[in-house]
């Protein structure tokens, strides 16, 4: 047995009996040894990763009725999730984003049929590969698949216009599977107004928005305040009967002035009303210098794309475009998406953070070793380099956003 395997059995004995105080010391570890463990403990723990923008991707990628183009049951050459991967990574319950763009909020109708149809495609997914993936309405049906050796394909609506105008759409979308509401996307809409757009149009929560977030807490959706303006986050937690979460957001003491980060009072007033968050990987998101570095690389890009008379999709302007971005804007690294778990919990304690990765939604900046679902060891061992045990890491990948969920649950089998 070699010194790493012999180091996992040991391990292995002490977490099957949990004596905390005899823990192993990880701080005193080789991160060669801290990596193997990380890989047991990604393996051997449900992770929950709060936001995957992957039906999006198969809408635009073609996982059609007709046509199979992506198949994320085998490795996939691009993107950041796919099967092999995700078992490679430990990842077991990817919330499956059912993205709807604000664009379709200016046609009635348009959102609700989007976000039908974005269902459709998950459940076929699930359908099509019963042996690989499974859909999951509960943190049981979570863990039953996990004891088959299933990925769960929890669904979130990411954007609260799938409602239109209409409060009975909220029980609707939770007989078709809707397990949280993004409450807005990048604009305001009926339920309130969002981070991304300057106009407060109901300066927070609409009338309608606080029917919406009762209505959810009746019928059993976690209120999910990822996008919102801090107006809307503060009249949701004001009403809301049961804990909340942020599928995909991180803090903004590392990107300050950008509101859809949350800020320290945001995140202290979360954690008091007992909600999680989950920190987003994408690089604008946890680090300010490379959210201005790659606004001036993006408009440096596009002139150069008009100069040569390229389009993005050309593979001599995909390989500048890599190359000039490296050169010019360095990528985060997996130690800046620990910083932002470390302020989480140095402000609130560890049973208000998780996962949130939005990969597949922000492919292109994602931090150095966390470029995709197979990389959440190097994450996990960074954790354990910074002192957290491994029952502090069980919490990040699932048990905080599972407290909640049942939570959610039990409040709704309580108003039937
Ligand atoms: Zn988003």
């Amino acid at each position: 047995m070699n010194k790493y395997l012999s180091l996992i059995a040991a391990a292995g004995l002490l977490f099957s009996c949990e004596p905390k105080n005899s823990e192993i010391d990880y701080t005193q570890l080789s991160d060669a040894e801290r990596l193997e463990l990380a890989q047991e403990i990604a393996q051997s723990t449900i992770m929950v990763d709060g936001h995957v923008d992957l039906p999006y991707r198969m809408k635009v990628g073609g996982f059609t009725l007709q046509r199979e183009i992506l198949d994320v049951s085998v490795r996939t050459p691009d993107g950041n999730f796919d099967y092999p991967r995700s078992k490679e990574g430990g990842l077991d319950a990817p919330f499956m984003s059912i993205y709807i763009p604000a664009g379709n909020q200016a046609i009635p109708g348009a959102s609700k049929a989007l976000a039908d149809s974005l269902i459709l495609m998950t459940e076929r997914l699930a359908n099509t590969f019963p042996d690989k993936f499974a859909m999951a309405y509960s943190p049981a049906d979570v863990e039953a698949n996990f004891e088959k050796g299933l990925i769960s394909l929890p669904m979130g609506m990411e954007n609260g216009s799938g409602l239109e105008d209409d409060l009975a759409n909220v029980e609707y979308f939770h007989k078709r599977g809707i397990r949280y509401i993004t409450l807005t996307h990048g604009k305001d809409n009926l339920i309130g107004d969002a981070s991304y757009d300057t106009t407060g149009t109901h300066g927070g929560l609409s009338e309608y928005g606080e029917k919406v977030v009762a209505e959810m807490n009746r019928v059993g959706i976690m209120v999910d305040l990822s996008h919102v303006s801090d107006n809307t986050f503060r009249d949701a937690l004001a009403i809301t009967k049961v804990p909340v979460i942020a599928s995909h957001s991180s803090a903004r003491k590392f990107t300050p002035g950008f509101e859809r980060n949350m800020s320290d009072e945001l995140i202290t007033a979360m954690a008091e009303n007992g909600g999680v968050m989950m920190i987003n990987f994408g690089g604008t998101f946890i680090d300010s210098a490379y959210a201005a570095g790659s606004s001036k690389v993006r408009e440096h890009l596009v002139n150069y794309m008009v100069d040569n008379g390229l389009s993005r999709s050309d593979s001599a302007f995909r390989a500048y475009a890599a190359e000039y971005s490296a050169a010019n804007n360095p990528f985060p690294t997996v130690q800046r998406v620990a910083d932002h778990i470390d302020h989480v919990v140095s402000l609130v304690g560890i049973d208000h953070v998780g996962f949130g990765s939005d990969f597949d939604g922000v492919g292109d900046s994602l931090p150095t070793g966390l470029k995709d679902v197979s990389m959440f060891p190097n994450l996990i061992a960074e954790l354990l380099k910074r002192g957290y045990s491994k029952e502090d890491i069980e919490k990040i990948c699932y048990k905080n956003i599972f407290r909640v969920w049942k939570a959610v649950e039990d409040y709704a089998a309580s108003q039937r």
